[in-house]
């Protein structure tokens, strides 16, 4: 049984895996906002106590240290699960964890909420398109994944973590949400986790160089995070046997060029653009199909690029103006 309730009746009581990691720390105080409970499970691997630290005085807001790949008996009304590294510098330094991360999380998050009778949202993934021949991608499109390649334990982890939410769904009954998230940009990135909207604005504001895999034609669709998280949200709160697969991303989409001259103009930097090699398997463009999100969610990102990354900015020059970022772990 879900949670007993202790006097609002309105509360819930919300389990979020990953809630120390950037998109979760901002899910956790977008709940907390709203009047629910939040438990955050996180094994710390990418996320930071930093990142929930202003959230521990409250006491509706609990942390709890724990690996998801092992099982979890809590009591709760709703399970977010986000609990995966999502930067491929971070996802491909362990690969066995990632996948076992992405398919024993699921699992095991899964069968709580089977004991629990609770809905439960995956986090997915743009990744489950891979390198796409279908532009933009439409939640129809089953993708172009190389399953044996240096992407392939998180793509192929996400893959078979949707595979396993849609058989709890057919099998068991399970009340799933399963979102595919495209590439999402705001404050809390961590400054060396290797994804482009904080290498470039970090590289920018220390006046390093700029990193361009490839000759940066490639492209992406930026959203920024209190877009997804409202997009999240909206998804968990739909009626059961609304189910997804369903794209949250903003529909504007960039060349990572273009990207790099937005952020050398809005820091006024002096640092140079510089070419590195493209990595293996670089989705060659990405962008998101919204009319399913718009139909079921009612839901559309409101970010602009370059408002989404003025804060972004604002974030990373604070954050190296208090100190140099500490390692990761
Ligand atoms: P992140 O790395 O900042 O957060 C992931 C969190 O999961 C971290 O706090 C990390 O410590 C935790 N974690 C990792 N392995 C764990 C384990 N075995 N047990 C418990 N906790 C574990 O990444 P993020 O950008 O916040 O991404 C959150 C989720 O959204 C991920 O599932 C990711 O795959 C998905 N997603 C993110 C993006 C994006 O652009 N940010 C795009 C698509 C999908
Ligand atoms: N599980 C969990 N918490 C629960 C219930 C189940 O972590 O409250 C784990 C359980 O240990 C198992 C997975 O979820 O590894 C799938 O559970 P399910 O009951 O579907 O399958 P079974 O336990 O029969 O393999
Ligand atoms: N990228 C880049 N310079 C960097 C980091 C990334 O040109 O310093 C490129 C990367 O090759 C990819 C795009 O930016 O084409 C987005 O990379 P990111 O790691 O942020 O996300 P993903 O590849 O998972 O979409």
């Amino acid at each position: 049984m879900a949670a007993p309730r202790e006097n609002d009746l309105t509360e819930k009581r919300v389990l979020i895996t990953g809630g120390a990691g950037f998109v979760g720390s901002h899910l956790c105080e977008a709940l907390l906002a709203r009047g629910d409970e939040v438990l955050c499970v996180d094994n710390f691997y990418t996320g930071q106590r930093r990142n929930v630290a202003h959230l521990m005085g409250d006491p509706r807001f609990e942390v709890m240290r724990h690996d998801v790949c092992f099982p979890l008996h809590v009591e709760v009304d709703e399970i977010y699960n986000l609990a995966c590294p999502a930067s491929p510098v971070h996802y491909q330094s362990d690969p066995v964890q990632t996948t076992k991360t992405s398919v024993l999380g699921a699992l095991n998050m899964l069968g709580l909420a089977k004991r629990l009778k609770v809905p439960v949202l995956q986090a997915s993934t743009s990744e489950c398109y891979g390198d796409p021949s279908v532009h933009p991608q439409p939640e129809t499109y089953w993708g172009h994944v190389n399953p044996i390649g240096p992407r392939s334990c998180y793509d192929e982890g996400k893959r078979c973590a949707e595979t396993l939410f849609f058989d709890y769904h057919r099998q068991h009954g399970v009340d799933i949400k399963v979102a595919r998230i495209f590439n999402t940009y705001g404050p809390r990135m961590h400054p060396d986790d290797g994804r482009v909207v904080s290498n470039f604005i970090v590289q920018a504001l220390k006046g390093e160089d700029i990193t361009l895999y490839g000759d940066g034609s490639q492209t992406r669709s930026f959203c920024f995070v209190d877009d997804l998280v409202d997009g999240l949200m909206r998804l968990m709160a739909t009626p059961r046997g609304v189910t997804g697969p369903v794209n949250l991303g903003n529909p504007g989409e960039f060349t990572i060029q273009q990207l790099a001259h937005t952020v050398v103009e809005m820091t006024g930097t002096r640092s140079r653009l510089v070419h590195r090699p493209l990595p293996q398997d670089d989705p060659r463009q990405r962008r998101p199909d919204l009319a399913r999100a718009k139909a079921e969610l009612d839901w559309q990102p409101t970010t602009a690029l370059k408002d989404g990354l003025a804060r972004t900015i604002a974030y990373f020059r604070s954050l190296l103006d208090l100190q140099d970022a500490p390692p990761m772990r």
